[in-house]
């Protein structure tokens, strides 16, 4: 079989990877919904792809996987190792589980960061407001992720909240360090919420990146009674193009709470400080920025190696991306928590993907299914009026 094209159109927000082969077999991928300018750096890499034979998913990717970087730069290639294995499942007759070497588990468990309601403000009252809404939502989440500090909007809207000058933007760009009164303000904010969830639902917190080493191990420290089940991204993280496992390390060390990165983080090589050096307790590859399915299936046996647990993220992955998490989630050994939950926006996206189980989600999981390939894929006739200009061969 050999690969003829390379197509990308942007749907919705999200960049779609179709993939065609002489044997009329398409693979289909999908770059985060934040990543709608991508569509160029998609097709850069269509010169080394005609040709090949896309079964032989790694003798592809080794054409292009040093071609690519931290998030965003690593998404392009993400999406087309994705659309690779669904060519190479369906081209076997079989669903990408088997091929990354079979499911471990029947049902996946996911954790909510798709599914919001807007916040009313960012007091400790609005947290448990929102946190009981998240809690009371039909998916039936076992585990919720919400914002503090510098991954929210509470540099700006709480008063002396740090000692640096407020930035503003997309991108989380505060960094710096906290007042007393911040450190306060987040901690309560986090009791409120742990109020609300009790032991019946775990507690995720994305926290930064922007918070100094100091400040950090205060927070991980004043939060150990609460239990929560990791705190994400404090020092690096989201679009930050480098790891600093020595600065993990350091607040590892200091405290039982689980410590957790690794979302924008491309390839097993920017993994390796992270995972052994023992900085984290839990990393966070996303299956649409790492490097690919069978990149974020390496990540985590080295980590399980290491007793470091994986929760790959996923929020902005569409739901393409949601049947890769669902296919590479169902391989991962027992050091899996769960992964992100992405939810189709806007609300059409669920017309235009079949394969997908209805409801989604039943009891905080997803049931792993059978379908070759990834299991969904695009329906044309429903798909074509969302195409932008330029975008009419695209099917
Ligand atoms: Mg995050």
């Amino acid at each position: 079989m050999k690969i003829t094209d390379l197509k990308c159109a942007v749907i919705g927000q999200n960049p779609v990877v179709r993939i065609t082969t002489d044997e009329g077999i398409n693979g289909w991928g999908e770059v985060e919904s934040s990543k709608s300018y991508l569509k160029p750096h998609v097709l850069f890499y269509k010169p080394f792809l005609i040709g090949e034979d896309p079964t032989n998913v790694e003798r592809v990717m080794l054409k292009i996987r040093r071609l690519g970087s931290f998030k965003p730069w690593g998404s392009a290639v993400s999406a087309i190792e994705m659309a690779l294995w669904d060519i190479a499942g369906k081209a076997a007759g079989l669903p990408v589980y088997k091929l990354l070497g079979g499911k471990v588990r029947d049902k996946v468990r996911v954790y909510n960061g798709g599914v919001r309601f807007p916040m009313s403000g960012h007091t400790p009252d609005d947290y448990a407001d929102n946190m009981a809404k998240m809690k009371a939502a039909p998916e039936g989440f076992t585990i919720i992720k919400q914002s503090i500090g510098f991954h929210s909007p509470m540099p700006r809207t709480v008063p002396d909240f740090f000692y640096g000058e407020l930035q503003r933007g997309g991108f989380h760009p505060n960094r710096g360090p906290l007042t007393e009164r911040g450190l306060k303000h987040v901690v309560a904010c986090v009791e409120a919420m742990k109020s609300v969830l009790g032991d019946e639902v775990g507690l995720a917190l994305d926290c930064g990146p922007g918070w100094m080493v100091p400040d950090a191990i205060r927070l991980a420290k004043a939060v150990e009674p609460l239990n929560v089940m990791w705190l994400e991204d404090l020092i690096t993280g989201d679009y930050v193009p480098y790891v600093l496992a020595d600065l993990y390390r350091e607040v590892t060390r200091s405290t039982s709470t689980p410590i957790h990165t690794g979302e924008q983080i491309y390839l097993r090589q920017n993994f390796k400080d992270l995972i052994e050096k023992q900085a984290v307790r839990v990393i966070g590859p996303d299956p649409c920025d790492v490097g690919g399915l069978a990149e974020l299936k390496w990540v985590a046996e080295y980590a399980d190696l290491h007793s470091i647990l994986i929760a790959p993220h996923g929020i902005l992955d569409g739901l393409i991306g949601l049947a890769a998490l669902v296919q590479v989630c169902a391989t991962l050994p027992q050091n899996y928590i769960a992964f992100e939950y992405p939810v189709g926006r806007p609300e059409w996206w669920y017309d235009i993907v079949e394969g997908l189980p209805d409801p989604i989600v039943k009891n905080g999981f997803i049931e792993v299914w059978d379908k070759p390939g990834l299991g969904v894929t695009l329906n044309p006739r429903a798909a074509k009026k969302y195409l932008n200009a330029g975008d009419e061969d695209f099917f």
